[in-house]
């Protein structure tokens, strides 16, 4: 499991800055677009904070960890219970067949408690974009429904070019070393709230 990884932490925090800096690249190249179309994402109906994303990095795991370590006592109990609960609303959930949309524990009225902590997809996600893959050739999606809505009023829906696969590329080159270094090799395929539960799981281990 990661946390023990902590032991290694010195080994891997370079990658993390490396991190760091592609999300303030991701960043500003999501916000730079966004602004040209006019779209603000500040919640609603459709709260991609209630979709069940899976995360497939051990980087991004050991950075939400980052955010974890900034926290202490009760924020970081409540975070574990919260995630808890939202795992087994899922588990309740995919053992009905419900496709229920449960909001993730690090969202506390509206706003992310682990925003700069927060994982890749949760920058992305909401303006259309492209990806440039070796077997398909581009790929195109579309916004999210708030993007088409807001962006439809103003009739500003003329796709403006967004290329994810510069940042997914080097995500994979640093999930690369940081495997290397670590020695870790199993696959990770977890939501935000199975990768807290397991984070929080020895909260002494985080401090
Ligand atoms: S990590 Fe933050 S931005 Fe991402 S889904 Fe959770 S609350 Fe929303």
């Amino acid at each position: 499991m990661p946390l023990t990884l902590l032991t290694r932490r010195d080994r891997y925090r370079p990658l993390l800055d490396r991190l760091e800096r592609l999300f303030q690249n991701m960043d500003r190249a999501y916000d730079a677009v966004a602004d040209r179309y006019g779209f603000h994402c500040d919640g609603c109906v459709d709260n991609c904070c209630q979709t069940r994303f899976y995360h497939h990095t051990l980087l991004e795991m050991l950075y939400l960890q980052e955010g974890l370590r900034t926290l202490a006592g009760d924020p970081l109990r409540d975070i574990r219970d919260r995630a808890q609960a939202v795992n087994q609303q899922m588990a309740a959930a995919d053992q009905a067949g419900s496709s229920a949309r449960i909001m993730c524990p690090l969202n506390q009225d509206g706003r992310c408690r682990l925003y700069p902590h927060r994982p890749m997809i949760c920058r992305l996600h909401g303006i259309p974009h492209e990806l440039h893959r070796p077997d398909r050739g581009i790929i195109r999606n579309p916004g999210c429904d708030a993007f088409f809505e807001q962006c439809r009023k103003q009739g500003k829906t003329d796709y403006i070019p967004f290329d994810r696969t510069p940042f997914y590329r080097e995500m994979a080159t640093l999930e690369k070393k940081l495997r290397h270094e670590t020695g870790y090799a199993k696959k990770i395929k977890l939501t935000i709230s199975q990768m807290l539960e397991i984070l929080t799981d020895n909260a002494h281990e985080i401090h």
